[in-house]
């Protein structure tokens, strides 16, 4: 069983899956501040720019 923020800044939930169409967001995927109001814009904001930066590229 996993305890909480255990997970919190695994580098595995900045990467993009399934062929860059699948990007994890919320704040248990943060870098920084996981767990906190600060972690959940910081990982909307991240996911949001991988979204635009595909769409852009393609
Ligand atoms: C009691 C309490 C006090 C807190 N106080 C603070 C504080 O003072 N300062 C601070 O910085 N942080 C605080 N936090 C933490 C803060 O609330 C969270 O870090 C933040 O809300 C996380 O945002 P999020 O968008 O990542 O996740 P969430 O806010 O959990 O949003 C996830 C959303 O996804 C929805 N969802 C879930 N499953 C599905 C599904 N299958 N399909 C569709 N929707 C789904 C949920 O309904 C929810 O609306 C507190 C948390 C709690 C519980």
């Amino acid at each position: 069983m996993l305890a909480p923020h255990q997970n919190n800044r695994n580098i595995v939930y900045a990467k993009a899956y399934m062929g860059n169409i699948l990007w994890w967001a919320g704040t248990e995927t943060a870098q920084q501040y996981g767990g906190y109001m600060d972690g959940m814009v910081e990982s909307g904001l991240r996911a949001a720019h991988a979204v635009f930066k595909r769409w852009l590229n393609q």
